[in-house]
C-alpha cells in the first residue's frame, strides 16, 4: 500500500526534486534566490525551466500556467501548452527561462481600480520562486506576482512579499540590538484554520440563492440547529469522512500540510487546519486548499460553501490566521524564552504586536471587510468588529507588574526586573483561551479570528506584517545608538504598555458592556460594515505607514479602496436582483397556488355540507393572502432601491445607499418570506429548507 510519506509533495517541485534534477552550481544560484531574494540570471532560469518542464511532463503535465491572485480574491490562471512544432512535422516540449520568469496574461478584465487603463490592457506576471511550483490536473502552476507595466501591482501576492521583507527588515534591527549576529532572515509563519459547509449537489442545484451570491437569501431557522451542541467535534458522517480522506490526498500530494479536522459548531460545518508555513507560502496554499475543497466536494456529490454566512441564524465560518515571527536560526519570537535576555526581547516583539494592533486596528478591520463577513463581525456572533487583544491573566499581570514597577503578583511572587528576572512559562494550559477574543496570544503566537472563511488570508497578513514592522522601526529608531540600552529598554517597554492598554482585555468579547466600555471609555474603533470602515484605508495615518514600509504606493492604495468597495456593492446587488428574482418568479407565485387551494377546499367542504365552519382554513388564507400582499409590496421597494443605487456612479456614496437603504429593504423581504414559508404546506414552496440543507449530507 502506498503511504503517505510516498506521495507527500509527489505533485510539487521542491526542494528535493530541485536537488535531484538540477546540477550543483544551478541549484546552488537558486538557493541563493529563493533564500536571500538575489536576481536570478537568465542562464539559471533556462536550466531550471527545463528541469521544471521534464519533471513536469514526466507526471503526466501538457501545460504551463502562471499562477496568480488577482485582487478579484481568487486565483486566476491561463494555460499554454508546451509544445513546439518540429520541422518534420511533430511537436517537442518547450519551456524556457523567458517564459518561467515573465508572462503576459492578456488581463485587461481583472480589477484594477484604473490603475491600468483599458488601452494598456496588459499586466505581466512574475515568477515568485520562494512558493515551489506544482501540478494541478495536466497544468505545471508557478506561482507569481501580477503587476502593470508602470511596476504596480495588481494583486494580492506583491504587497504580502514586500510586507514580509518591511518585517524582516525592522525586526533584524531590533535583534542586532540583542546581539544576534547570526540572524540573516527573520519571516513570518501563518497556520489558518478554515472553517467551511458542505451540503449535497441535489439540494444546492434547487437554491438559486446559493448558487448565484454562496448564501441562502430565505429559509426559516430549522426545527432543530445547533442548540444540542451535538454536531461539534462529533463523529464524522461516512460521506465526509470520504470527503475528507480524499481532500487530504490531494493537498498532501501538492505538499500541502493538512493536519486537523473536525465538525464544528453549525450542523454540517466542518474544519480543515493546516500545519503553519511561511506566509507566502501559506498564502498559495490556502488559496489552493479553497479551489480543491470545492473540487473535490463536486466528486463526491456534496458542494462546499465558503461564504461566511451561508445560513441566517446559525453559526457562520472564519478563517483563524495564527501567526508568528521566527528567525532563519529557529528562534520564535514571540515564544517566552528561558533566559532573562531571551525574555526581554520577546517582551519587546510582544510590545511591538500591541503596539501595532492598538496602532492600526482600523487596518485589521478594513482587511477582512467583505459583504459576506459583515454578517458576522458586529452582528450576532463570533468576534465583534472592536479589535482587542487577549493576553491570558498571567502574561497580563507580567506587563501590570512591569508598567506598575511592583512586584509580579502570580504564582512565584518574584519582582519584575527586566534583565534580570525569568519570566514565568507561558503554556498553552496556563493561557485560558478565550474563544471571544479577535486577536488572541496563545502561547507562542496570535491568533487573528476576525477573517471570514472566504478571505485570502494576504489582506490580513499585508496589514498585520506592515504595523508590526512599523512599531519595530519606531523601537529601533530610539534604542539604537542609546548610551543605557538596558535603561532605554525598560522604559520602552514600559511605556508601550502604558500608552496601548486599552486594547488589552482579557473579558468576554460578546458582551454588550465591553462594546460600549471599547467604544465609548477606550476610544477603540467600532466598524460594524465594510462601508463603515473601507474609506479609512487612505487615512493619513495609515497611508502614511504603508506607503513608509514600502508596501503599497499611493496610487495601488487608492486602487485597492475602490476595488474593495466595488466587490462590496456588486456582491450585494447580486443578491439583491436574486431576491427580488426568487421571491417574484418563486416564492409569490407559490403563495398564491396554496391560498387558491385553500379556497378550493373551503368551497368543496362548504358544497359537501354548508354548515362546517373551515375555520383553520379561512384563516390561513387570510393571513397568507395578507403575507403575500405585503411581500409584493416589499419586493416592489426593493426593485426601486435596487434602481437607485444602480444609478449612483460614485462607488462610496453607493456603497453607503447599499448599507442604508438596499440592505435594510432586502431584510424586510426576507422577513416577510420567511413567515410565509412557515405557513405554506411543504409540497408547495418551491425551495428547500434550512433543514433540508443543513441535515442534507447522510
Ligand atoms: P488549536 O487552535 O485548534 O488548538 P493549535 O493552536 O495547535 O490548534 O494550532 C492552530 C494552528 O496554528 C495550526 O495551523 C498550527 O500549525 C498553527 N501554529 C502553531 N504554531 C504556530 C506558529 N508558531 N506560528 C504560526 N502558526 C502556528
Ligand atoms: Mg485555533
Amino acid at each position: 500500500m502506498k503511504t503517505v510519506s510516498d506521495y507527500f509533495g509527489s505533485m510539487v517541485f521542491d526542494d528535493r526534486v530541485m536537488k535531484a534534477t538540477l546540477s550543483g552550481d544551478i541549484y546552488a544560484s537558486l538557493k541563493k534566490t529563493i533564500d536571500e531574494g538575489r536576481e536570478l540570471d537568465i542562464n539559471v532560469a533556462n536550466a531550471v525551466a527545463a528541469a521544471m518542464k521534464d519533471w513536469a511532463v514526466s507526471k503526466g503535465a501538457t501545460h504551463f500556467t502562471h499562477w496568480f491572485q488577482p485582487l478579484t480574491g481568487i486565483t486566476a490562471e491561463k494555460h499554454d501548452s508546451f509544445i513546439t512544432p518540429s520541422p518534420d512535422g511533430g511537436v517537442i516540449m518547450e519551456f524556457s527561462g523567458k517564459e518561467l520568469i515573465k508572462g503576459e496574461p492578456d488581463a485587461s478584465s481583472f480589477p484594477s481600480g484604473g490603475i491600468r487603463a483599458t488601452f494598456e490592457a496588459r499586466g505581466y506576471t512574475a515568477w515568485d520562486p520562494t512558493s515551489y511550483a506544482f501540478i494541478k490536473g495536466k497544468t505545471l502552476c508557478i506561482p507569481t506576482a501580477f503587476c502593470s507595466y508602470g511596476g504596480e501591482a495588481l494583486d494580492k501576492k506583491t504587497p504580502l512579499l514586500r510586507s514580509m521583507e518591511a518585517l524582516n527588515k525592522q525586526a533584524l534591527r531590533v535583534l542586532k540590538l540583542f546581539g544576534n549576529a547570526d540572524v540573516k532572515r527573520v519571516s513570518t509563519s501563518v497556520g489558518p484554520e478554515q472553517e467551511y459547509f458542505l451540503i449535497t449537489q441535489e439540494m444546492y442545484e434547487k437554491r438559486p440563492d446559493l448558487r448565484f451570491t454562496g448564501r441562502t437569501l430565505f429559509g426559516s431557522r430549522p426545527p432543530k440547529g445547533q442548540e444540542m451542541d451535538d454536531h461539534y467535534f462529533g463523529v464524522i458522517k461516512p460521506r465526509v469522512a470520504a470527503y475528507m480522506e480524499d481532500l487530504n490526498e490531494e493537498l498532501w500530494k501538492l505538499g500541502i500540510l493538512a493536519k486537523t479536522e473536525h465538525n464544528e459548531v453549525a450542523p454540517a460545518q466542518h474544519e480543515l487546519a493546516p500545519i503553519y508555513s511561511t506566509t507566502n507560502v501559506a498564502t498559495d496554499h490556502n488559496q489552493l486548499t479553497m479551489e480543491i475543497m470545492q473540487r473535490i466536494a463536486a466528486k463526491h456529490g456534496l458542494v462546499c460553501l465558503l461564504h461566511e454566512k451561508p445560513f441566517a441564524g446559525v453559526n457562520g465560518s472564519g478563517k483563524h490566521n495564527n501567526w508568528s515571527m521566527a528567525t532563519d536560526t529557529g528562534v520564535n519570537l514571540l515564544s517566552p524564552g528561558d533566559t532573562p535576555h531571551e525574555n526581554v526581547q520577546f517582551l519587546v516583539f510582544l510590545c511591538a504586536v500591541i503596539k501595532a494592533v492598538d496602532d492600526y486596528q482600523d487596518l485589521l478591520r478594513i482587511s477582512v471587510a467583505t459583504a459576506g463577513n459583515d454578517h458576522r463581525l458586529g452582528a450576532n456572533e463570533a468576534p465583534p468588529a472592536v479589535v482587542s487583544i487577549f493576553l491570558g491573566d498571567e502574561l497580563a499581570a507580567v506587563l501590570d507588574a512591569i508598567e506598575s514597577e511592583t512586584p509580579y503578583a502570580g504564582t512565584q511572587r518574584i519582582q519584575m526586573k527586566l534583565g534580570v528576572d525569568v519570566l514565568p512559562k507561558f503554556n498553552r494550559d496556563t493561557t485560558d483561551r478565550n474563544r471571544t477574543s479577535p486577536f488572541a496570544f496563545t502561547g507562542n503566537k496570535f491568533e487573528f479570528r476576525m477573517l471570514g472563511s472566504s478571505n485570502s488570508i494576504a489582506c490580513t497578513n499585508i496589514m498585520l506584517n506592515s504595523a508590526v514592522a512599523e512599531s519595530l522601526k519606531v523601537f529601533a529608531d530610539r534604542l539604537e545608538g542609546a548610551a543605557d540600552l538596558e535603561a532605554d529598554l525598560h522604559d520602552l517597554i514600559r511605556e508601550t504598555i502604558k500608552e496601548h492598554r486599552r486594547i488589552l482585555f482579557n473579558g468576554n468579547g460578546y458582551d454588550d458592556a465591553w462594546i460600549e466600555e471599547a467604544t465609548k471609555v477606550r476610544g477603540l474603533s467600532n466598524y460594524r460594515t465594510t462601508p463603515d470602515c473601507m474609506p479609512h484605508l487612505l487615512d493619513k495615518k495609515n497611508a502614511d505607514m504603508l506607503i513608509g514600509q514600502k508596501v503599497y504606493s499611493p496610487v495601488e492604495l487608492k486602487a485597492r479602496c475602490e476595488i474593495m468597495l466595488e466587490n462590496y456593492c456588486k456582491t450585494v446587488m447580486i443578491e439583491a436582483n436574486t431576491m427580488i428574482d426568487m421571491a417574484a418568479t418563486g416564492i409569490i407565485p407559490a403563495v398564491s397556488a396554496y391560498t387558491a387551494e385553500m379556497a378550493k377546499t373551503i368551497n368543496a367542504k362548504r358544497s359537501a355540507d354548508s354548515t362546517v365552519s373551515c375555520g383553520y382554513e379561512i384563516s390561513t388564507l387570510k393571513k397568507l393572502s395578507a403575507l403575500n400582499d405585503s411581500i409584493a409590496m416589499k419586493l416592489e421597494e426593493l426593485e426601486q432601491a435596487l434602481q437607485k443605487v444602480r444609478e449612483i456612479g460614485e462607488v462610496e456614496e453607493q456603497s453607503y445607499m447599499i448599507r442604508d437603504v438596499l440592505i435594510p429593504r432586502m431584510n424586510e423581504l426576507r422577513a416577510r418570506c420567511d413567515q410565509a414559508e412557515i405557513k405554506t404546506a411543504k409540497s408547495f414552496w418551491p425551495y428547500p429548507s434550512y433543514a433540508d440543507l443543513l441535515f442534507s449530507v447522510k
